[in-house]
C-alpha cells in the first residue's frame, strides 16, 4: 500500500502534521520509536500562541481538561533577584499551559488515530532512504519484529533533534564561560504560591524554569555547565543547590521543594539548523533547534507540522504529486514565517549569556514596559 505520507515522531511536529493531514483525509503512517505515554526532558510550558494551533487540531479542551496548569505571567529573574515580569497577554490571548510531555503527546496521539491515522508504537524507521519512480521508500520495524518497507508520497521526518534523516549544519556552541551546556529536568511536588506563575532564574551557569503542571506538580527544568554537574557528583539536592538555589528569588521558591518524580538529563545541548536529507521534508527540532528559554519550541514544532501539512494537502489536492516541489514550497513559506523568530531568539540568547549583558537587561526592562514588551514580541512568529 502507498501512503500519502509517512510522519516519523509523535512528539508535538509529527502529530500536528498527521492530525492535520489526518482531518484531510489523508491516508497518513505516523510512527513513534517509544510506547506513549513517556516522559520526556522539556520545561512542558506552551506559550498562549499555542492555544489556537491546539484548538484547530482539536487538543485545546482535552489538555486543560486533563489537568493543564493555566499561566498568566512569566517572571525573569537575574541572578541578584531583581525581577522583569513579563505578562503573558503581551504575547497572545489567554493563558499559557503547563502540562506534562507524558500527558500531552498521549493525547495528541489519541486525537490522530481518532482522525484516521494509522499509529504505530515502539516502531522505529532506520535511515535508508529511496527514490524510485517518484516514489519514497523507507524501511522500519517493531523492536522485535522483522524489517519493513513502505511506500509513500512524502516522508516528513520529525523526530527531534537527532533527527533520522538529517544532521547538523552550523552547530552554534551551547557553551556557557567557555563549558558545555546540559539539561536536567524533575518533577517537584507543587511549589507553593506558583498559581499562574512561571518563573525563570539566571544564575552563574545557566538558567532554570519553574512552572506548574497538572496532578499537583510543578516542573523544574534548567541548562547548566558540565562542570557544574561535576561537582554535583549525582547529588540532585545538591546540583539544585549550585545552580537555581543561588539565585535569591529561586533559594526563596524552592526551600522546601521535594521531588515528585524521575530525574531527566540530556547533553551536551547544541542549537542550530540542521541539513535535510534530499526529498526528505522536515519539521520541529529535527529543521532546526532553538535555545529552550523563550519557550518556542513546541509552538514552532505545532506550527511547522500543521504547515507542512497544510502545504502537503494543497498539492495533493490538486493532483501535483512532486514531491521535490512540495518541499520547495515548504520551505519557501517556512522560512517567511520564521526566521525572523529565529533570528531574535538566537540574539536575546547571546545577550542572556552574557553575566553583564542579562544583567543591564533586567533591570532596563523591569523599569521599562514598553521596550520589554516591544522585545518580547519580536521573539514571536508571524501567524499564517
Ligand atoms: C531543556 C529543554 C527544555 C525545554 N523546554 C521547553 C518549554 O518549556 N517549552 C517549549 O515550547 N519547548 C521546550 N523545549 C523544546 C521542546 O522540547 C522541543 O522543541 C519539542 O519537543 C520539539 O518537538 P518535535 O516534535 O520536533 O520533537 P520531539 O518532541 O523530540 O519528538 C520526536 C519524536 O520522534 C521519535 N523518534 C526519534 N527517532 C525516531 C525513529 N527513528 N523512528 C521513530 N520515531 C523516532 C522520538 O521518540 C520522539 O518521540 C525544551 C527543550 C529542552 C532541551
Amino acid at each position: 500500500m502507498r501512503y500519502d505520507a509517512i510522519v516519523i515522531g509523535a512528539g508535538p511536529a509529527g502529530t500536528a502534521a498527521a492530525i492535520t493531514l489526518g482531518i484531510a483525509g489523508h491516508r497518513v503512517l505516523l510512527v513513534e520509536k517509544s510506547r506513549f505515554p513517556r516522559e520526556k526532558l522539556c520545561g512542558e510550558f506552551l506559550t498562549p500562541e499555542c492555544r489556537p494551533l491546539l484548538a484547530r487540531l482539536g487538543v485545546e479542551e482535552r489538555m486543560i481538561g486533563a489537568g493543564a496548569a493555566l499561566i498568566e505571567q512569566f517572571n525573569l529573574y537575574a541572578p541578584d533577584g531583581s525581577c522583569l515580569e513579563i505578562p503573558m497577554r503581551w504575547i497572545a490571548d489567554g493563558a499559557a499551559l503547563g502540562i506534562t510531555r507524558g500527558r500531552m503527546d498521549r493525547i495528541l496521539l489519541d486525537r490522530a488515530i481518532k482522525v484516521g491515522v494509522e499509529v504505530r508504537e515502539d516502531f522505529t524507521i532506520g535511515p535508508s532512504f529511496q527514490m524510485v519512480d517518484g516514489v519514497q521508500m523507507i524501511e522500519g520495524r517493531y523492536s522485535e519484529g522483522p524489517l519493513e518497507r513502505f511506500s509513500t508520497t512524502m516522508t516528513i521526518d520529525a523526530s527531534g533533534r537527532h533527527g533520522v534523516f538529517s544532521r547538523q549544519i552550523r552547530q552554534e556552541a551551547s557553551r556557557l564561560n567557555g563549558a558545555r551546556l546540559f539539561g536536567c529536568k524533575v518533577h517537584l511536588e507543587r511549589i507553593e504560591g506558583m498559581e499562574g506563575l512561571g518563573e525563570l532564574f539566571f544564575f552563574k551557569d545557566g538558567y532554570g524554569g519553574l512552572s506548574d503542571v497538572e496532578d499537583g506538580r510543578s516542573n523544574l527544568c534548567f541548562l547548566t555547565t558540565e562542570r557544574t554537574l561535576v561537582e554535583a557528583r549525582g547529588d540532585r539536592m545538591k546540583l539544585i543547590d549550585l545552580t537555581v538555589r543561588t539565585n535569591p528569588a529561586g533559594r526563596k521558591r524552592l526551600i522546601d521543594a521535594a521531588m515528585a518524580g524521575e530525574w531527566h538529563g540530556t547533553g551536551p545541548i547544541t542549537y542550530g539548523r540542521q541539513q535535510t536529507m534530499s526529498g526528505v521534508l522536515t519539521v520541529g527540532d529535527a529543521s532546526a533547534f532553538i535555545d529552550p528559554f523563550t519557550g518556542s519550541g513546541m509552538l514552532l514544532a505545532l506550527s511547522s507540522g500543521e504547515l507542512a501539512a497544510r502545504v502537503i494537502d494543497e498539492h495533493l489536492s490538486t493532483n501535483r504529486r512532486d514531491s521535490p516541489a512540495m518541499i520547495a514550497d515548504y520551505q519557501e513559506r517556512h522560512r517567511n514565517l520564521f526566521s525572523r523568530r529565529y533570528r531574535a531568539v538566537s540574539l536575546l540568547r547571546r545577550s542572556a549569556f552574557q553575566p553583564a549583558i542579562r544583567q543591564l537587561m533586567v533591570s532596563l526592562l523591569s523599569r521599562q514596559q514598553g521596550l520589554a514588551r516591544l522585545i518580547t514580541r519580536s521573539t514571536r512568529a508571524a501567524s499564517y
